[in-house]
């Protein structure tokens, strides 16, 4: 027998019975963007390696050592995208989006990191992200924001997730700081462990994120980015914690957040949840107002913030907070016994679809026993059960049977047989 293949380690199969909760999810993305106003924008899985290093930086996790990079049949460098940001500013550059207009663009899809497979933590996983361009904020920041909060509300997550905010200031206060944080930390050599003796000259705010515990101590002592803001990024941090404020949602300052991409200035934010063990961060952004002139475009102040799908997910099941019926695949359930019945099943199926839009209905095809097709229907989800055999074929009627209630089986024609079905999913019209 012929070995089987499998899948590659980390990636995984989105299977029947897990997609209608990911629909769930993505259907609320759809419409909360559309209710905001953001349009959505697709960009291909694969850029320039360049990209990613120019944007991200070459001394991050991400492209040190964790981006799915190869020579394509001509030589040239590819990966396939890490994040979406990147790839959405060089689209928005090459496509003149960013002409003296603002965007409020969204984007959903698969992303690749080469990390240890684990819960929450996946090689190929899915993002929904928001980028907006030719605004500084600070109000956009909270719309932004205020764009996830609801969507936890409307997802029932409000309660178990929390708002973790930091700023990082201008990029001038962010050097300043970034060399007391050299010297203090080259105070401390001793504690360093080997990554952070290896970032120390190349990216010391990411020391701030280790999570060695004997390192911790030093850390909570480092100086603070917070206390080093220049006054302009320190009026902007004021308002946007006050407009927050207003608008109810609590939050929690957290000095150490530095995020992990190199591009981000001012606001960043996280949105973390204790349910999930140590992959708790299920939505993270902020400003990244240099980034598109770092691309080669003319500078445009920038915000923006991806969520983990795959987290979110597992945050909904681990909760139960997945809707009851979301795993009932039909509202109607056709059986048919006979080979005359089974042709006019098919006909009456597409006659039932033609007056019930929204109906959903699933005609039994392949034969087999009134309890083998019974089993089937169950299985389904239907509500309601459609019989065809000899005796309705005879008289031009359909037997209707109720799955989940105690109610009498009814014989119809077909026209009331709509009715009925018209009235009892009203949806479906
Ligand atoms: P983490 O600290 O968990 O590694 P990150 O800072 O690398 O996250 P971002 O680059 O900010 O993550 O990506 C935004 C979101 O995408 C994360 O908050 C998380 O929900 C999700 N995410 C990131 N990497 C993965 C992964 N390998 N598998 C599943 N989800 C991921
Ligand atoms: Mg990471």
């Amino acid at each position: 027998m012929l070995s089987k293949i499998q899948a590659i380690r980390g990636m995984n199969d989105l299977l029947p019975e897990q997609s209608p909760l990911w629909q769930y999810f993505e259907g609320h993305i759809r419409s909360l963007m559309s209710r905001y106003g953001y349009q959505e924008i697709r960009t291909p899985i694969l850029e320039q390696t360049n990209l990613f290093k120019r944007s991200i930086g070459e001394v991050t996790d991400i492209v040190e050592k964790e981006m799915y990079t190869f020579d394509d049949r001509n030589g040239e460098s590819l990966t396939m995208r890490p994040e979406g940001t990147a790839s959405v500013v060089r689209a928005a550059i090459e496509s003149g989006l960013l002409h003296n207009q603002t965007q409020r663009l969204w984007y959903t899809g698969p992303m690749f990191r080469y990390e240890r497979p684990q819960k929450g933590r996946y090689r190929q996983f899915h993002q929904v992200g928001a980028e907006i361009f030719g605004l500084d904020g600070p109000d956009i920041d909270v719309e932004a924001i205020l764009l996830t909060a609801r969507l936890w509300k409307q997802l029932g997550l409000t309660e178990h997730v929390t708002l973790e905010l930091n700023s990082l200031g201008s990029n001038e206060a962010r050097a300043a700081y970034r060399e007391r944080l050299i010297e203090y930390f080259s105070a401390h050599m001793d504690v360093l462990d080997e990554d952070a003796k290896r970032r120390l000259h190349t990216n010391p705010l990411r020391i701030l994120d280790s999570k060695t515990p004997e390192m911790q101590n030093m850390i909570e002592q480092a100086p603070q980015l917070l206390d080093h803001l220049d006054d302009d990024s320190r009026t902007h941090f004021e308002t946007l914690k006050s407009l927050l404020d207003s608008a109810g949602i609590p939050y929690v300052v957290n000095p150490r957040l530095v995020r992990g991409l190199d591009y981000y200035n001012r606001t960043v934010f996280e949105w973390t949840t204790t349910a999930l063990g140590s992959q708790g961060t299920v939505c993270a952004g902020g400003r990244y107002d240099g980034l598109v002139e770092q691309l080669g475009g003319k500078a445009v102040p920038a915000v923006g913030f991806a969520m983990g799908v795959e987290r979110l997910v597992l945050l909904l099941d681990t909760l139960g907070l997945v809707p009851g019926d979301l795993h009932q695949q039909v509202d109607v359930y056709l059986m048919a016994f006979g080979e005359a019945a089974e042709r006019q099943a098919m006909l009456l199926g597409e006659s039932l679809r033609d007056a019930l839009p929204g109906l959903r209905l699933q005609v039994h095809c392949g034969g087999g026993s009134f309890k083998s097709q019974m089993k089937k229907a169950d299985r389904s989800g239907a509500n309601i059960a459609l019989i065809l055999g000899e005796d309705e074929l005879r008289d031009q009627k359909v037997s209707l049977k109720y799955m989940r209630e105690s109610l009498e089986q009814q014989t119809l024609n077909e026209s009331e047989l709509a009715q009925l079905l018209a009235e009892r999913f009203p949806n479906a019209r």
